[in-house]
């Protein structure tokens, strides 16, 4: 249960307005303070921010080193493989579950009647630090969970690139010694007397889940059954169940990439048998369990000079500091370029021509900047203007600064069409060849690709009749394949990838019906906060005029076939959402809502047909939220009678 991306922004706003008051250089006015507070408790009325007491910094750090407290359960460490030969007989034809390994500090998270009680490091393995009074800031970590569960949560307290930049920028504001990666920063906070309150920059990810309401329900047969459950209330690593070598070859090939674009540091994967009855049959010893194995990649590192910084502009309009060093060999291949992420991150370490930087390449295929080692004499220079097209920039988020010319900056637009022509699978269409085009002024956006010549591509360098002509039917062929879901992911819109566009031609299956959905709407739909779901409908209205010029080049998606049981079924194309403990499963009763042609969500919106919850008298935010909505509360009799009603007919 991720909270909602604006209640993140304001305790943090909040946060640094509450530290820079109490510093004695306030910044924002009070009446702008208490709108914040104000904005806070009416998204989120228990967030620890708003109960601080003035300054109260010590009250979120704890004496260093005074509470430890005994893991019910060591947390042992992980048995490391680099040999996929070694990983491959260890998994000796069973059903592994993967996800990738994410490189943060481990955290045991406690919970007593559904309630959080207690937070933990892992320390020694037996014993760590009591750091409830500072992960309580952390926004992804749910103080009650929805039914009254004894259980302990493990998980990884890790901070992502973007977040990292701002808690540089606010460490900076408040005086204090800024940390120089995010690697490091997570231990660095917690382990601090004050400011605990700083955690609200970190992201938990849960990935086991133990305890006596585990045991005596026997909650879970599988990992991947685990997962599922915790990717409901916790947000959790991705993870997918392999049954073959030749997928776990895939998923690591597949994982390299993950870890060298993730926001989150990661170093390897982690593969769990499947089967948790084969864990209790294996057991531990006394440094790691035998049914989990970590592969990583040899890593490298290597120290290097910066000549310069470019900045390069993304399909997005992101301009990405990248230092170009002097050439280096890391992990078999000559590096010569590393990226810096993004402006502020390059800002707050002060990059610039000179510096001496360690460099590591562990699995990623493109090398990361790790620390400054010696700084040089030049400091950091902000770019002034797009180094693509020139035109002026804009820093938003005070994180990534963007080129300000969305329509006609070359960067964007190549960017944007070869992303298209990935999406929809035109062959042979190289993105040299692309920039021809452009500069020949033949195409400046996707359709008019479909409207190209043979005799149009005969004017190219180096392209004779027959290439022509094939490539022609290529961009035809493309128009025949299309898919809803492919024409949709290639306008290339944020958040708008091929897992979000599935999800929502579920629901909505034709273009009209994407194209004039409501951000209620979306936002009704699982996975689909009400900031994602404004971003990609913003998104999606700025590619009016490319969607509609693709329809009028021919290029037209076919209606997505609608999901199975819907259209049929007392329940056809209603939302419903269940909360507190009910008499069977939760997934067991999801699947009936879905086999009466319904769909088992997990917020409460407009949208909502029904909630089902047991007790008409419940508290709990989606209780409270359909009283207010008007939405009727079933309780699990009347879910039953509903359901019948198919049978009868
Ligand atoms: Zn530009």
């Amino acid at each position: 249960m991720a909270k909602k991306p604006e209640v993140r922004e304001l305790s943090q706003q909040i946060l640094l307005a509450k530290h820079l008051y109490y510093k004695g250089s306030p910044e924002i006015t009070d009446a702008a303070y208490d709108a914040l507070e104000a904005k806070l408790k009416k998204l989120d009325p228990d967030h620890p921010v708003l109960s601080m007491v003035g300054f109260d910094a010590d009250a979120a750090g704890g004496e260093e080193g005074s509470s430890k407290i005994e893991h019910v359960k060591p947390m042992l460490s992980l048995r490391k493989t680099y040999k996929l030969a070694e990983l491959l007989s260890w998994v000796d034809g069973k059903d592994i579950l993967a996800t990738p390994k994410l490189d943060g500090n481990s955290l045991s998270l406690v919970y007593e009647q559904g309630q959080l009680v207690q937070a933990k490091t892992r320390g020694d393995g037996t014993r760590g630090e009591d750091v409830l009074a500072k992960v309580v800031f952390v926004p992804n970590i749910p103080k009650t969970l929805p039914a009254k569960l004894d259980l302990e949560v493990r998980g990884e307290l890790i901070c992502s690139i973007s977040q990292f930049s701002k808690l540089q920028t606010h460490m900076q504001n408040l005086g204090f010694e800024v940390p120089a990666n995010p690697r490091n920063t997570v231990a660095g906070i917690l382990g601090r007397k004050s400011h605990g309150d700083l955690a609200v920059y970190f992201d938990f990810f849960a990935f086991d889940c133990l305890g006596s309401s585990v045991e005596e329900n026997a909650l879970f047969s599988t990992e991947t059954q685990k997962m599922d459950w915790l990717a409901k209330y916790f947000l959790a690593p991705s993870f997918e169940k392999l049954s073959s070598p030749e997928k776990i070859e895939t998923y690591l090939t597949k994982t390299q990439e993950i870890l060298a674009t993730s926001e989150w540091s990661m170093d390897g994967a982690v593969f769990s048998y499947d089967d948790l009855s084969v864990h209790g049959e294996l057991g531990e010893t006394s440094h790691h369990p035998r049914y989990k194995m970590v592969f990583k990649w040899q890593g490298e590192s290597a120290d290097t000079v910066i000549k310069s910084i470019d900045w390069r502009t993304s399909r997005a309009g992101i301009l990405t500091p990248v230092a170009i060093v002097e050439p280096v060999d890391l992990s078999g291949a000559k590096i010569s370029n590393v990226t810096l992420h993004n402006f502020a991150f390059a800002k707050n370490v002060n990059a610039a021509a000179g510096d001496t930087i360690k460099i590591v390449r562990s699995g990623e295929v493109i090398p990361k900047y790790l620390e400054t080692v010696t700084k040089g004499e030049s400091v950091f220079v902000s770019p002034s203007v797009c180094s693509t097209c020139g035109s002026g920039l804009e820093l938003r988020d005070e994180v990534r600064i963007y080129c300000g010319n969305a329509t006609s900056c070359p960067a964007q637009i190549i960017g944007g069409i070869l992303h298209w022509i990935v999406q929809v699978g035109i062959d042979d269409l190289s993105e040299k060849r692309l920039e021809q085009l452009l500069e020949a002024k033949l195409v400046k956006n996707p359709a008019d690709l479909y409207r190209l010549k043979v005799e149009d591509l005969l004017q190219l360098p180096q392209t004779k009749e027959k290439l022509a002509t094939k490539l022609v039917e290529n961009i035809e062929q493309s128009k025949k394949s299309i898919t809803l879901v492919s024409f949709l992911s290639g306008l290339g819109i944020a958040g708008g990838g091929k897992t979000s566009w599935k999800k929502i031609t579920q629901d909505y299956c034709s273009l009209n019906s994407v194209r004039s959905i409501s951000a209620d709407q979306l936002a009704g739909l699982d996975g689909f906060a009400e900031k994602s779901a404004e971003t990609l409908l913003d998104g999606l209205s700025a590619k009016k005029q490319w969607i509609d010029d693709l329809l009028s080049a021919g290029v037209v998606p076919p209606d997505a076939a609608s999901s199975a049981g819907a259209g049929a079924g007392s329940l056809s194309g209603k939302s419903l959402v269940i909360t507190g403990t009910l008499s069977a499963p939760r997934k067991q009763i999801e699947q009936a809502i879905e086999a009466a042609g319904g769909k088992a969500s997990k917020a409460v919106s407009k949208n909502t047909f029904a909630l089902v919850c047991n007790d008409p008298e419940s508290s709990s935010s989606k209780a409270k939220k359909a009283r207010s909505l008007n939405i009727p509360i079933w309780s699990e009799s009347d879910l039953e009678q509903k359901l019948t009603e198919d049978i009868i007919k």
